[in-house]
């Protein structure tokens, strides 16, 4: 794929980059290993300083980030925005909480001192996708960043000019130029990289085809590998739950980044006595979600990223309904080759079909209905991916033990299901292994090394 910025509202060709090629490549990674322990020398107090300096880069520069992002991918500038200062959250909390999280461990054994010392690990890959383009950078470059990694950034083909202005704003915040750079470069150079001794790590983040590729590399390789995949995430609605806070959670869920994100609820598992009353409050709460122009400051949804995705969708709620799935609310694209994709309900999603067993990355509610709790969970855990979860139900004291049995990373009850920098994110199952954000996140990608003294 070529990398190139094109508006996906209007089909526009932006901007069109030559890839990099292996030498211009291998000059920057060789530049980032020269620099990884000089960075990694410098003090926590030292990294803190850059890393709050693009803080402040990414909340001055916000509505800048958020027209890149409307133009490259389609996000409403309200979103964007919304993006770009949730990225300088995520810089303040490990300026803030990097040391702490990585100080040394005391551990009691039969030396005199032994202890857990976190490292840095030198020159780590982050390969990632163009859904929050901004966000999935910054939550694995901040605490790598402040762990005294150095990072490479291979970004999706479609965002080139996200990819550059985040390392504009590492920058112009002090960090020294090869400590974080952007890779122009197209996958077959990805493998190359990973073979080559410099490289220590690589973070993933998007579909099970290329996680699974370069984790075979990285393991051919003997080199450490996170893995942020697809989700099919369950929103189990119980007959007892707030049915209208339920609903309007549900569409708000669906509707992020007009149904391209991970984590948005996809699976609506609603207990039988309410299921139909629940479709019509889904209904409504979906019906209101404005599209346009994601220019426009009055859009709530725009364009799918690329026209390719939304022909893919439509092709899945096709051979779903083929299958006997039932279309409760028509939406969809207008015609094939265009990004617009509307919102859709399906219902009557049962084994068998493309909508029980795969992601549906755009604006589609599937619903299942269950006859109990104990068979939403079944329901719920019949599935290969396990990233978030939702529960919903009046009982909070059931909603957490139905949490507890819940196959996936991460399960919210009452709430919506969102990632923030406190709390560890990241899947089971074909979701993918590894963990970012939280004191977790940041020791991933460190040498946990103990140290014992006679
Ligand atoms: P991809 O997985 O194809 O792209 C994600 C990143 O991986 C991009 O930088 C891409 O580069 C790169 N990549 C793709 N194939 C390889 C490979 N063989 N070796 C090395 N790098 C590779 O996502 P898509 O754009 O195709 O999105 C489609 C699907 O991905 C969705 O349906 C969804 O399932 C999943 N996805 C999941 C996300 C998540 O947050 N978990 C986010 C986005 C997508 P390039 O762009 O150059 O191909």
């Amino acid at each position: 794929m070529a990398i190139e910025s094109i508006n996906p509202h209007t089909g526009r060709t932006l901007r069109r980059f030559p890839a990099f090629g292996w030498p211009k490549t291998e000059k920057i990674l060789n530049q980032a290993h020269k620099a990884a322990p000089s960075w990694a020398a410098t003090t926590f107090f030292h990294r803190a300083g850059v890393l709050r300096r693009a803080a402040a880069l990414l909340r001055e520069r916000q509505d800048e980030l958020a027209r890149l992002m409307a133009l490259e991918m389609g996000k409403p500038v309200a979103d964007g925005r919304a993006e770009a200062l949730k990225c300088a959250t995520c810089c303040d909390f490990y300026a803030e909480r990097a040391e702490s999280f990585l100080a040394d461990e005391l551990i009691e054994t039969d030396a005199a001192r032994s202890f857990i010392s976190y490292q840095p690990l030198g020159v780590v890959l982050a390969v990632m996708p163009w859904n929050f383009p901004f966000w999935q950078v910054v939550r694995f470059a901040a605490p790598a960043l402040m762990a005294g990694n150095v990072g490479l950034l291979k970004h999706a083909s479609n965002v080139p000019q996200c990819a550059l202005a985040l390392e504009k704003i590492f920058h112009d915040a002090g960090l020294p130029p090869a400590c974080f750079r952007t890779l122009l470069i197209e996958t077959d150079l990805v493998e190359k990289l990973i073979a080559d001794d410099r490289l220590a790590a690589i973070t993933l983040t998007g579909s099970e085809g290329a996680g699974a590729a370069v984790a075979a590399a990285a393991g051919h390789h003997i080199k450490k590998t996170v893995l942020e995949l697809g989700g099919s995430d369950p929103f189990i609605v119980l007959a007892d739950a707030d049915l209208a806070l339920a609903a309007k959670t549900a569409a708000q869920s669906r509707m992020i980044n007009a149904g391209q994100s991970c984590i948005a609820a996809k699976r609506f598992i609603v207990e039988k006595a309410v299921v139909k009353e629940f479709i019509t409050h889904l209904k409504t709460h979906l019906l209101a979600f404005r599209p346009g122009d994601p220019l426009d400051e009055a859009t709530q949804y725009g364009p799918l990223a690329r026209p390719d995705l939304a022909d893919e969708l439509t092709e899945q709620v096709k051979d779903s309904v083929a299958e006997g799935a039932k279309v409760e609310l028509h939406g969809g694209q207008a015609k094939p080759g265009t990004a617009l994709f509307r919102p859709m309900i399906l219902s009557n999603v049962k084994p068998g079909q493309r909508a029980y067993t795969e992601e549906f990355f755009g604006p589609v509610a599937l619903v299942l209905e269950a006859k109990n709790a104990d068979d939403a969970v079944r329901l719920a855990n019949d599935s290969r991916f396990g990233l978030g979860a939702a529960v919903w139900t009046a009982d909070a004291k059931k909603g957490e033990a139905m949490a507890r049995q819940i196959e996936s990373g991460a399960v919210f009850v009452n709430g919506l299901v969102k990632s923030m920098p406190e709390l560890p994110f990241g899947g089971v199952k074909k979701s993918g292994y590894g963990r970012e954000l939280s004191y977790l996140g940041i020791r991933e990608f460190v040498n946990q090394k103990s140290i014992w003294v006679g």
